[in-house]
């Protein structure tokens, strides 16, 4: 996954960074968590935007944030009309990010800000999207059990390699941000698209601190969702189980056949009956694991072109021409971003 860059970004003044903070009903800690971003921001010597999302929240968030960009031009805030998911409030972010970095992170105080200046060091180094692996986590043993088996098992199975115990923290570079954005998965699992776009990544270690409150805004439920997400969207393992089903029916049928048909015609021991009742049972129930199997394709393949992920995505041309560059890069420069997320 890690590559390493083939060149260092040069110094830069007035570089902006936008830090994409969804919020579901944090109102006790918005203000802290202002302060500590934004003193994190001038650490960094760079400009800076804070993105809030106000996802739905019902607990005062909404009117304590419209208060903070009053006093702050450096605040901006994007009222959701209802709670829609932290997913989609971290799309709805970057949509509007504008920096020449995105910086994604949680409200609650478990991401630490302070990390924001070592991931730029990173995108110093050219480095185009870097995560942050998370360690020390807080929660409970079955839950840090939960996260540590979810992660390998999609890496397992997942069509697209992605770092294991990486979540929506990290900074990525803004054309990764636009690509992001431009996706148009409706099932979004943010750490997963991250992957997926590619381009050089590497992950940095920060420990993941505990929740201001204790108490998650995603429940276990939303949790089972988003692995669902991840694990449909990423893989078509499941469906290809039911080829192995199918295939052992088959070879238990074939075996079950020849063992009913020889008591049948040479032993006498088969009971009336016995005999057709076995074989067209097993015959049909893998006749049925094979059916789905084979829908399971096209079913796949439909997903996969109503998703309408692009083929690919070009990280740089060299020696050619603007009219001759083909690809995903070159819609970005003509507002097809903003036309792609309004529809
Ligand atoms: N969040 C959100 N909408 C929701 C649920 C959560 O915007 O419907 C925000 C929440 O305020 C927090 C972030 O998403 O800033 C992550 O939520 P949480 O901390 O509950 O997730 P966890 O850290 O447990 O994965
Ligand atoms: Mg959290």
């Amino acid at each position: 996954m890690t590559r390493q860059p083939e060149f260092v970004r040069p110094a830069r003044e007035a570089l902006l960074i936008s830090v994409v903070l969804p919020v579901y009903n944090e109102s006790k800690v918005l203000e802290t968590l202002t302060r500590a971003v934004t003193e994190a921001i001038r650490e960094t010597g760079c400009d800076g935007e804070l993105i809030y999302i106000n996802d739905g929240s019902r607990d005062g968030s909404g009117e304590l944030l419209d208060r903070l960009a009053l006093a702050d031009p450096q605040v901006k805030v994007l009222h959701l009309s209802r709670n829609f998911g932290h997913q989609a409030a971290v799309q709805a972010g970057l949509a509007h990010a504008r920096g020449d970095v995105a910086v994604i992170m949680d409200s609650d105080m478990q991401d630490d800000p302070r990390s924001i200046g070592r991931f730029l060091e990173k995108w110093r180094e050219g480095y185009d999207v870097v995560y942050a692996i998370r360690t020390g986590r807080k929660e409970n043993a079955v839950k840090k059990f939960l996260f540590y088996s979810f992660y390998r098992v999609l890496n397992a199975i997942s069509r697209t390699p992605m770092p294991p115990d990486a979540g929506n923290f990290g900074l990525v570079d803004r054309r990764v941000a636009e690509e992001i954005a431009r996706l148009r998965d409706r099932d979004r699992y943010y750490a997963g698209l991250r992957s997926w776009v590619g381009f050089r990544q590497t992950g940095v270690e920060v420990e993941r601190g505990p929740r201001y409150d204790g108490r998650p805004r995603v429940s276990m439920l939303g949790l089972w969702r988003l692995a669902k997400s991840a694990i449909f969207s990423f893989s078509s393992f499941p469906l290809s189980l039911f080829y192995a089903i199918g295939v052992t029916s088959m070879a238990v049928f074939f075996l079950l056949g020849i063992f009913v048909l020889y008591h049948k015609l040479f032993t006498g021991l088969a009971i009336p009956g016995w005999a057709s009742n076995t074989m067209v049972s097993s015959f049909f129930g893998a006749m049925n694991a094979l059916g789905i199997a084979v829908l399971g394709e096209y079913v796949t393949r439909i997903y996969d072109q109503v998703r309408d992920r692009p083929l690919y995505l070009v990280d740089r041309w060299v020696n050619f021409p603007e009219d001759r560059r083909v690809g995903q890069h070159v819609e970005l420069n003509n507002g097809c971003v903003e036309k792609v997320l309004e529809s």
